[in-house]
């Protein structure tokens, strides 16, 4: 079947056929087909382009992908066929694969610690103009790299927010405290052709006053400066929904990004978000394999040293759902516990994952909501780093 590929886990996806794609398949007919005994990653093009194209429309302001979310090619193809052109990168080899798969894109090089050969590669090679920074050092660095900006640089200064209310909080270890932040725009500002202040609330962060609040805060970060911005930067962040958690639309986040920015009253401010999880995580699946079963512990082909990290200690609720091509399946569901194939016993996943309850050997489980932070964080630990990658016509399984 020819949409199958395989890879490894470090290596990137070599697109073997570039011809107009048919139809596109359906996850059960592949696994019915194929009967595959390796992680098989399914992406829904579809989903991901309606995923973004909403963010896209609803957002009042520039919608930047949070690449590291989800780098595949594939995905980012999806993205941009969903309308965003911007796009946030932490890495020189970010930078240089948006590049390379769209010439047109806008490139933001959001780390706020960078190499100096990443800064050079980006500025020079990539066309990249926005950096972010969080120390004078980091701002001394941009610009000694750009030979000084040649009066194009953009500059945007990365604020801490106090430990929030996000499933991932990240307020730990990028951005600087309001005074330094204070004293950064000041310095930053003879050196910017535009100046932005950027937070990060953190990931899967449930509650739109979360926004708000950061917004108040950088308000009057900016306001001490006293000195023009150009942008406000709200990060990413925008939750998805899991078996335990159904967040309000984005429509209230988005409401309540509004009204922050406008009490801010910045005339000729833009407003821009580094959306991840929000555009991508309904887009991917990965269907796994039952080598084994011990009561209701399943021992699966995936794990958390694969594309199931969150399922581990995170202990995110992904849905899931039996594959049994032939037979019947029992209708009683049980809650099961998996195992990953790895021989660390950290490679475990408490769920519980409701399944019919007589799954068995050579069961397929598909599991859902994947897409972001999911296939990107896969290692090859313990020799398990083959998988396959198919595009799916499915619908997300919540
Ligand atoms: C990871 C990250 C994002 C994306 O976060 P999501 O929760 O996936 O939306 C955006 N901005 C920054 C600075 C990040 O570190």
């Amino acid at each position: 079947m020819s949409l199958l590929r395989a890879r490894t886990a470090v290596s990137p996806l070599r697109r073997r056929f570039e011809a107009a794609e048919p139809v596109l398949p359906r996850v059960d007919d592949l696994v019915a087909v194929e009967r595959p005994e390796e992680p098989m990653h399914c992406l829904r093009p579809a989903v991901i382009a309606a995923a973004s194209a909403g963010f896209v429309q609803g957002f009042p302001g520039k919608t930047l992908y949070a690449v590291k979310c989800n780098p595949e090619p594939g995905v980012l193809r999806a993205v941009w066929e969903g309308g965003v052109r911007h796009f946030d990168c932490a890495s020189a080899a970010e930078v240089a694969l948006v590049r390379t798969l769209f010439p047109e894109a806008e490139i933001h090089f959001m780390h706020p610690v960078k190499s100096r050969g990443a800064i050079r590669e980006a500025w020079s090679r990539h066309g990249v103009r926005d950096f972010v920074l969080d120390t004078a050092d980091e701002l001394a660095k941009i610009v000694a790299e750009t030979g000084g900006g040649e009066g194009e640089l953009g500059l945007v200064v990365r604020l801490a927010l106090p430990k929030g209310r996000a499933v991932y909080d990240l307020s730990g270890k990028f951005g600087a405290a309001p005074e330094e932040a204070v004293a950064l725009l000041r310095a930053a500002r003879p050196q910017a052709k535009r100046l932005g202040l950027s937070f990060h609330v953190g990931s899967q962060c449930l509650d739109p006053l979360a926004w708000r609040e950061a917004l108040a805060l950088a308000g009057q970060v900016i306001r001490a400066a006293g000195v023009a911005v150009e942008i406000v930067d709200v990060g990413g962040g925008f939750p998805v929904a899991y078996e335990d958690a159904t967040p309000l639309p984005l429509g209230a986040f988005f409401a309540e990004i509004e009204a922050g920015f406008e009490a801010l009253a910045l005339p000729g401010a833009e407003l821009w978000a580094e959306p991840g999880r929000a555009l991508v995580a309904a887009g991917g699946s990965v269907v796994v394999q039952v080598q084994q079963r011990r009561g209701d512990a399943l021992y699966v082909n995936d794990g958390i040293y694969g594309a199931l990290s969150d399922a581990g200690l995170p202990g995110f609720a992904f849905p899931v759902r039996l594959i049994r091509p032939e037979g019947e399946v029992a209708e009683g569901r049980r809650g099961f516990m998996l195992f990953g194939p790895t021989c660390d016993s950290a490679d475990r996943m408490n769920g519980p994952f409701w399944l019919p309850e007589d799954v068995r050997e050579g069961d397929w489980i598909e599991i859902g909501q994947l897409g972001a932070y999911g296939a990107c964080l896969r290692t090859g630990f313990n020799g398990f780093d083959r998988a396959r990658l198919v595009e799916v016509r499915d619908a997300p399984l919540l």
